[in-house]
């Protein structure tokens, strides 16, 4: 990949997008030593502009920046790097630098919490629990949701629909992680039947 690093007086500036959740984290600068680094180590490396040197992000939290793919604009002067976070990014605790008081795509967030529960069971965890029944309990408890929200949407209000709707995309998400699967495979397959 080319990096024209000359236009911006050696700086250029670096976007970082969490691969899973598409939340954009926070943007940094790279020179060509920082970005050298990066490919060799696999981890998010920026050229502090504050403390004048080469930056590791997560270097003292621990909360690095694990590369999963690199894009170049169309002018080869700007980067897109999307990472795997190991923790919050922001140095104020915050997932993203640019959090909100709201979440703009809450499903995919839901998605990894699930992803999190099945890596590290926890006790209270409903995730767990449904998991512990196993797979039959799980198909069929979507069946059972899909069947309410049916009934929801034609005889009861707003609010019940919109309660059935969540229920039935929560145990979907699960059923996914059931079998291996997640959200990217599904809208991957049905933008293969879009023509
Ligand atoms: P870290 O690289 O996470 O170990 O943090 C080391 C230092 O870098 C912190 O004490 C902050 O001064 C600074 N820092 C960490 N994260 C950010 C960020 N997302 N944006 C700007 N500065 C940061
Ligand atoms: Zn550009
Ligand atoms: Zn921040
Ligand atoms: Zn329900």
């Amino acid at each position: 990949m080319k990096v024209d690093f000359a236009k911006g007086d050696g700086l250029i500036p670096v976007v970082i997008q969490d691969n899973q959740t598409l939340e954009v984290l926070m943007l940094g600068y790279m020179n060509e030593e920082a970005w050298a680094k990066t490919q060799q180590e696999g981890r998010v490396t920026f050229y502090s502009r504050s403390k004048n040197r080469l930056w590791t992000k997560g270097e003292e939290s621990g909360n690095f920046l694990e590369v999963i793919s690199s894009h170049i604009d169309c002018d080869q002067d700007t980067l897109l790097i999307k990472v795997k976070p190991a923790g919050p990014t922001c140095h104020t605790g915050a997932r993203s630098c640019f959090q909100t008081e709201y979440n703009q795509n809450f499903l995919l967030q839901l998605e990894r919490i699930v992803q999190r529960r099945y890596e590290m069971p926890t006790e209270e965890s409903y995730v767990n629990k449904l998991r512990q029944r196993g797979l039959n309990k799980i198909a069929q408890k979507v069946g059972e949701e899909a069947v309410e929200t049916v009934i929801a949407a034609l005889a009861e209000t707003e609010h019940d629909f919109i309660n059935e709707s969540s229920d039935l995309f929560f145990h979907l998400l699960v059923l996914l992680r059931e079998k291996g699967l997640d959200l990217q495979t599904i809208a991957k397959n049905l933008e293969s039947r879009h023509q």
